[in-house]
């Protein structure tokens, strides 16, 4: 028997009557991620570390180019991280947003958890706290990234996120000046090649659960902005006694409506974790018929379920599972609606 296999018979065995944990379900088809988060658990690790691990992974293989170094380059051609990682016992959080020249997101946020009173630092500050934690820093552009901001600034800026401004900036590359509100017409920015972000759960056997995100956030942002995926209730919820949620998508829309945390209050309700995932998107889609985004949820039981709004580009979504069915991860889907 390999090693791999007397701990997934370790962790697996015997199994507890009415629960189907320990559990690793994580957004997009990012196995490697689920694999590692998976492999924490089952050498001994925290759900915590299982989360932090996961989204390493994806920080380190720059998954889809999204998460990690090398990927959507800002208005200016740099690459900032955002990262969210919640401890569902304790209620405890650390979150970093616009982090710079730091390649491991996931792991500041984790050091703001354990070795801070706050939740969430920011920017430069966050640069200089992780580089006082021991975080190397380096330049986050890769020639991929470089050319990404090349050809968009070749090509006029566009997609660009700005409004109301002199010159038009559907046509042109800043700078702007702010000019009264023109009522443009709403823009559809997001596609499915633009973002992604690793959202992660894990469950123990216990019950313990834990929740993160880490991503680069939305190619050609602004320089400053933050996404949903480091915001607390938004990217990503996690409380034992319940269950947990993490979200990816259009996040400067997303981030209004707390997804993650509706999902979560909703399994708190009686809720199974498909219908909370879809409320979440219903109240969103309401407002935003055409956002991009999808979330997954699981409860303390260890049932699971995903749910996606149905646009061009998105029609249905991938993401992973690993529990004691299987000792390698499964991809899952969901038809969007
Ligand atoms: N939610 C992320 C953001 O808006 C991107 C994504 O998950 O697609 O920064």
């Amino acid at each position: 028997m390999s090693t791999s296999m007397i701990y997934f018979t370790l962790m697996c065995f015997p199994t507890f009557a009415q629960t189907s944990l320990p559990l690793v379900i994580n957004t997009w088809s990012f196995k490697n991620a689920t694999a590692a988060a998976w492999a924490t658990l089952q050498a001994g690790g925290s759900v915590l570390d299982a989360v932090e691990k996961g989204c390493d992974r994806c920080q380190e293989e720059q998954c889809d180019g999204s998460v990690g170094y090398g990927g959507s380059p800002d208005e200016s051609g740099e690459t900032t991280l955002d990262a969210l990682i919640m401890d569902g016992n304790t209620m405890e959080m650390g979150a970093v947003a616009d982090l710079k020249r730091v390649k491991n997101a996931i792991g500041v946020a984790r050091a703001i958890m354990e070795h801070t009173e706050h939740s969430m630092l920011v920017g430069e500050s966050a640069t200089l706290f992780a580089e006082n934690m021991g975080f190397v820093t380096e330049d986050l552009t890769t020639a991929k990234s470089l050319d990404m901001f090349t050809q968009w600034l070749k090509g006029s800026c566009q997609p660009n996120y700005r409004k109301n401004v002199f010159p038009n900036p559907t046509k042109s590359c800043r700078p702007y000046k702010p000019v009264a509100n023109t009522r443009m017409e709403k823009r559809l920015h997001t596609n499915i090649h633009s973002h992604d972000t690793i959202g992660i759960i894990a469950f123990d056997r216990y019950g313990h659960v834990a929740a993160g995100t880490s991503t680069n956030g939305l190619t050609h942002k602004i320089p400053g902005r933050v996404g949903d995926s480091p915001i607390v209730g938004a990217g990503a919820y996690a409380d034992s006694s319940v269950g947990a949620a993490a979200a990816t998508g259009d996040g400067d829309v997303m981030m209004r409506f707390l997804p993650s945390f509706l999902a979560v209050e909703m399994m708190r309700a009686g809720t199974d974790p498909s219908a909370a995932c879809e409320m979440a998107i219903s109240r969103i889609k309401r407002h935003y018929a055409d956002f991009f985004g999808a979330i997954i949820c699981a409860n303390a039981t260890g049932h699971y379920g995903a749910a996606c709004n149905k646009v061009p580009g998105l029609l249905q979504f991938h993401y992973m599972v690993s529990n004691c069915e299987s000792d390698t991860p499964l991809l899952k889907s969901v038809e969007c609606f």
